[in-house]
């Protein structure tokens, strides 16, 4: 090849690489390579010409994969040969295009290294300010007011850049060339510690140090962080955490930790090279990580809990802070209960008034909740989703709370191969629970951050600002309002009342088909297959509350292949914090009137209660039917005694799958799990049904023997797994997805995954989507957009 032949390429990338600081590593590479043209964003991404001799220009492309920065995400590149223009350097140009906007916007960042480095070096004119930042890191969608993303489109748009910012922000070298929040001591954003009146008692360095006493002393302060309010307080302190649960009311849910370092984490917890990885991500997520034994920390962070949620600095405040505390601290959400995140100092003095002693806080507003966001690791293999650096660097993740670091990244969506043009926009809004609300827009779906429960008056309104905000960013206005299928549920009120406004179509959902679709959406995957959806409860459109369904599913529609057997739920919704009843109810199908409470020791049952549960029982009064494995999962923790009463959703399922890990992390494969039989249904729409009568028969016999719970629970375990294959051989399709809040229990999700794996067929889990509710409007999405693609 002739070395000294110029060629000109036109390129373009689509991804993540706005606010990423793309442009400038191009320019950089560009530069360095000695190669002229210049780059641009787009409304798909960016594009870019470059001309120089055709081996450099290669090395170009291959570059731009292999050094791109951490956080951005190459999606596709697409290129194509144009005439050369002997232009004379390389430049970085201003976005020109007008029209619908991409679905990009990026995501908060975890402190880059470089920011670290000049963060703790005394000679930086940023040492140790709390707001620095760079085109990699920092905040971006918790600042964002519109796009595209620009400091004018920030809430930084009030602080106007000193001199020097200015030089940096215009250098195209500098590394915080169009760096948005870009600040300084000087110009930017300042800190303050309030008393709990919202006095300012101390201002900068002042402030941090009278925080560490604070914290010190075992008090309680409500810190500012990237995406809202969390409140901190010594980990190892079992007063001061009780005194936070008290004030919080919140008894036994698990708080979440901050550590100094990873060196820290690793002294409570066993860290692998995956959640390690994970930690030190850009996304810098709570990962969930199995407790040592030998820990110190104050029994109060989460009790009888097996596991601790677990994260490291992620802002330099949160630098600055645990470099002086060196130790954990609890890290929770700042709000009460199910509520969303406070974000607004003055909000917060009301809110969390009662709980934080003090309030440390600062001017820089934040446009919108983002909470933490939760990852799990589990077993499996590498995926390719085309979703960033997350979705590479992760075999086995799990997102369990999708907010900072992933939220609002876009799911790059088309309806299989023979699909990928634009398609109207969709507003999907969720459940009730965990609730994310999307926008599908062409080929990309974006999904909020999780809003928690719809049912406080401040999630309904994060939840009408989410809406507002996805379409106000995106520019678009839907052209149908996808929701679940539950008439009462508090999205669906509100979609209907939206689609009425609009004149849009309104396309209701079934709550475990949304659930299938999400998780076939995050795979691409087309046509159909068998989807087992598990969790608390679903509406079915039939009367009853569904929620151990075996789904035959395209993204159009669904036949029910496959149920559990029904049971009751005495006094419907009361029976998901109180496992007892749904133990009653299964105990009642088996036996009836001799419901034999005198004969399980470990039932922990009162005299009064079981009465009041057979009457209603014998009455149905108010016991709808349900297929719930979440209530088959809270009837086990009932009978073996492990949780007859739950504080918070899933506390019964997590104690009978840590009582299972206890009991065996090698064996259980072979374990003789207990038996559950698949039988012709009684109901004409569905084919079969799944019997959990011989299983809980066993479970009794061994009870009756003696046997411990965690050994009890690992049969449970292993029969539900063996169940499955059963089920998918026939139904006969080879691919089978795993989703639905009970599929947040990697137990259960690898031993299914290697019965079925085993078995022949491919298995497909949630990675960057939740499994629980927080995926359901991904999920409605696309089924609507299926849908309504038919009826046109
Ligand atoms: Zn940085
Ligand atoms: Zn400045
Ligand atoms: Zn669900």
């Amino acid at each position: 090849m002739n070395e000294t032949l110029v060629q000109r390429m036109q390129v373009e990338v689509e991804g993540t690489v706005q606010g990423v600081g793309f442009r400038p590593f191009i320019y950089r590479l560009a530069s360095e390579l000695g190669l002229t043209g210049w780059i641009k964003n787009t409304r798909n991404g960016v594009a870019i010409e470059v001309e120089g001799s055709v081996s450099v220009v290669e090395t170009f492309l291959q570059r731009m994969r292999s050094d791109a920065p951490a956080s951005a995400a190459v999606e596709v590149i697409s290129t194509s040969a144009i005439p050369t223009l002997d232009d004379e350097s390389f430049s970085i140009g201003q976005c020109t295009e007008s029209g619908q906007r991409a679905l990009v916007i990026p995501p908060d960042l975890a402190t880059c290294a470089d920011c670290r480095r000049e963060l703790n070096d005394p000679h930086d004119r940023r040492f140790r300010y709390p707001f620095l930042t760079c085109t990699q890191c920092g905040p971006r969608y918790s600042l964002l007011t519109a796009i595209p993303y620009e400091r004018s489109n920030t809430t930084m748009a009030g602080f106007d850049l000193c001199p020097v910012c200015r030089t940096e922000y215009e250098a195209e070298a500098d590394r915080r060339f169009h760096a948005e929040p870009i600040a300084c001591p000087t110009c930017g954003p300042r800190l303050c510690l309030w008393d709990e009146q919202g006095h300012e008692v101390a201002g900068r360095e002042e402030a941090l140090q009278q925080v560490t006493a604070l914290l010190d002393q075992g008090r309680i302060v409500a810190v500012k962080g990237l995406g809202g309010f969390q409140l901190w307080v010594d980990a190892k302190s079992e007063e001061a955490v009780r005194r936070l649960r008290d004030r919080k009311r919140r008894p036994e849910k698990p708080f979440a930790l901050l550590f100094p370092s990873v060196d820290a984490v690793r002294d409570y917890c066993l860290l692998s090279s995956d959640e390690e990885a994970l930690l030190c991500s850009p996304q810098a997520p709570i990962v969930l990580a199995r407790k040592r034994q030998d820990t110190v920390l104050a029994e109060a962070v989460a009790p009888g809990n097996s596991c601790l949620g677990v994260m490291l600095p992620s802002t330099p405040l949160h630098d600055l802070l645990m470099a002086s505390l060196q130790r954990p601290m609890v890290a929770t959400s700042g709000n009460r209960s199910e509520e969303p995140i406070v974000t607004d100092e003055r909000e917060a003095l009301v809110r969390l008034q009662g709980i934080a002693d003090a309030l440390l806080v600062h001017d820089r507003l934040i446009a919108r909740p983002v909470d933490d966001s939760v990852v799990l690791v589990v077993g499996g293999k590498p995926v390719s989703n085309g979703m960033g650096e997350a979705g590479k660097l992760k075999a086995g993740m799990m997102i369990l709370r999708r907010a900072r670091g992933y939220a609002p990244q876009a799911t790059r969506w088309s309806d299989g191969p023979s699909n990928g043009k634009a398609q109207g926009p969709i507003l999907a809004v969720g459940g009730q629970l965990k609730n994310t609300v999307a926008l599908l827009s062409g080929n990309r779906v974006v999904l909020s951050q999780h809003l928690g429960d719809l049912s406080t008056v401040e999630s309904d309104r994060a939840f009408r600002q989410a809406i507002e905000d996805l379409q106000l960013m995106l520019q678009v206005t839907p052209e149908a309002v996808a929701c679940d299928f539950h008439p009462d549920y508090r999205s669906t009120v509100f979609a209907r009342m939206l689609s009425e406004a609009l004149l849009v179509p309104l396309v209701p959902v079934q709550h475990h088909h949304a659930h299938v679709a999400s998780c076939m959406a995050e795979h691409r995957l087309d046509g159909e297959v068998l989807g087992i959806a598990w969790d608390g409860a679903g509406y079915g459109g039939d009367g009853q509350i569904w929620g151990g369904e075996f789904l035959v599913a395209s993204y159009r529609q669904f036949t029910r292949f496959a149920h559990l057997r029904p049971f009751r739920l005495p006094g419907g919704e009361a029976a998901m914090r109180e496992p007892n009843r749904s133990a009653a109810a299964v105990l009642w199908e088996l036996m009836g009137e001799e419901m034999p409470v005198h004969r399980l020791p470990s039932w922990k049952v009162t005299e009064n209660q079981r009465a009041q549960l057979e009457s209603l029982l014998r009455s149905s009064f108010s016991s709808p039917w349900t297929t719930s494995m979440g209530r088959l999962f809270d009837t086990v923790a009932s009978l073996t005694g492990l949780c007859p009463q739950a504080s918070f959703e899933g506390q019964a399922a997590m104690t009978v799958q840590f009582a299972a890990e206890r009991e065996t992390d090698e064996g259980i494969m072979s374990m003789e799990g207990y038996p559950m039989d698949v039988v012709p249904s009684d109901s004409p729409h569905t084919k079969r049904m799944v019997d959990w009568r011989p299983m809980i028969s066993a479970l009794l016999d061994d009870l009756r023997r003696g046997i411990n719970p965690d050994k009890i629970a690992a049969r449970f375990h292993a029969g539900l797994a063996v169940a499955t294959v059963g089920l998918a051989q026939e139904a006969g399709l080879p691919r089978v997805v795993l989703t639905g809040g009970c599929f947040q229990n990697r137990l259960l999700l690898s031993l299914v995954r290697q019965r079925l794996e085993r078995a022949g067929f491919t298995v497909y889990s949630h990675v960057l989507v939740p499994p629980n509710d927080g995926g359901l409007s991904l999920g409605q999405a696309v089924v609507a957009v299926c849908r309504l693609k038919d009826v046109q």
